[in-house]
């Protein structure tokens, strides 16, 4: 174990990618829906 960026017990890469509708890093990759806006998950958008 290194200093460095904490890893949080997840496994190496990003679970949040940047979401292409609304832009944030909040599209999850391992569910396949985005977290703030709801891309992927529902037509509506999340407020
Ligand atoms: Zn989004």
């Amino acid at each position: 174990m290194t200093k460095g960026t904490p890893s949080q017990g997840k496994s190496g890469k990003d679970t949040h990618i940047r979401c292409r509708r609304c832009g944030k890093r909040s599209f999850n990759r391992r569910k396949g829906y985005c977290a703030s806006c709801g891309f992927g998950r529902s037509k509506k958008k999340k407020n």
